[in-house]
């Protein structure tokens, strides 16, 4: 699909939020939800990479920057959006940070600041979004997303903050897709495998990892894409999932599908 909406595409006329938006997942989720015709709101800490994340994706994308553990920050966004275009209808809680140690050498601040970012982001885009939706009385449905990844269903070694994290945002889509059903806002999860972004393959952290022989262990026999993640973000954001809330959407490639194998030994 080119960035010229098709007839029928999921998000026609909708207008999208995502965090975390200046590279990597967040990047791919918003020019997939623009390609499938919605307006988009970027936001990112980083201001150089979020304009031009913004240049690529064109007149149908604003840029705002936003770090998202800042209470005050996200205040100053919905006043924005109160004087302007009101709620979004999607908000697409994608921002996040990786932290690769064992849980028992884990730094108390590493632990906190991994909790702040990926889950603290979450809770505060939430509240955000249900604010605008109270202030403007809006009527029209709304559907927030939130990234969580496969380490938040399963353990890895060395995911301890992370998994601890992404656990927790499962937990907070649950609790919000129950307290928010009654006001017509559905509120889903989306687990994603392992992605080529920055926080992976160009991952200093990671550089011992071989990812052609992580690839070859998933059914699918590949890393996820950025588009793989987008294209399960925008069929959430949009009408055609209507009556699915509280879910998590796995996009791995059937990786959790499979625990260990019995290893193979050679013989006689
Ligand atoms: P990335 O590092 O490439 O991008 C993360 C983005 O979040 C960056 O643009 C960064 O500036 C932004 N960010 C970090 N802290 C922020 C803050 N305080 N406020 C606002 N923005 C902030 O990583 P990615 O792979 O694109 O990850 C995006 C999301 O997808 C994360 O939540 C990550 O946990 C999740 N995820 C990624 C994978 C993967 O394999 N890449 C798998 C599962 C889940």
């Amino acid at each position: 699909m080119t960035n010229e909406h098709a007839a029928g595409a999921l998000l026609a006329g909708k207008v999208v939020l995502v965090t975390g938006a200046a590279r990597g997942l967040g990047a791919a989720i918003a020019a997939t939800c623009v390609a499938h015709g919605a307006e988009l709101i970027v936001t990112d800490v980083l201001e150089d990479a979020l304009a031009e994340t913004v240049a690529t994706l064109g007149p149908s994308a604003t840029g705002m920057v936003l770090d998202v553990r800042d209470a005050a920050a996200w205040d100053g966004l919905v006043e924005q959006l109160l004087a302007g275009r009101g709620r979004p209808d999607v908000l697409v809680n994608n921002a996040g940070i990786i932290t690769s140690t064992p849980l028992a050498d884990t730094d108390h601040e590493a632990f906190q600041r991994t909790l702040d970012v990926n889950l603290g982001g979450a809770f505060l885009g939430t509240q955000a979004y249900v604010r605008l939706h109270r202030e403007t009385r809006c009527a029209r449905p709304g559907s927030i997303v939130n990234i969580s990844s496969v380490r938040g269903m399963f353990a890895g070694l060395g995911t301890g903050a992370y998994s601890a994290s992404k656990f927790a945002i499962r937990g907070i889509t649950k609790v919000a897709a129950v307290e928010l059903g009654e006001l017509g806002i559905r509120v889903n999860a989306v687990c994603p495998g392992p992605i080529a972004t920055d926080m992976t393959v160009g991952n200093p952290q990671y550089a011992t990892i071989d990812w052609d022989a992580y690839a070859a262990q998933i059914p699918l026999r590949r890393l996820g894409s950025a588009t793989d993640v987008g294209q399960a973000v925008a069929w959430l954001g949009s009408d055609a999932s209507s009556f699915i809330t509280g879910i998590d959407l796995v996009v791995d490639g059937g990786l959790t599908a499979l625990a260990i194998s019995a290893p193979q030994r050679e013989i006689g």
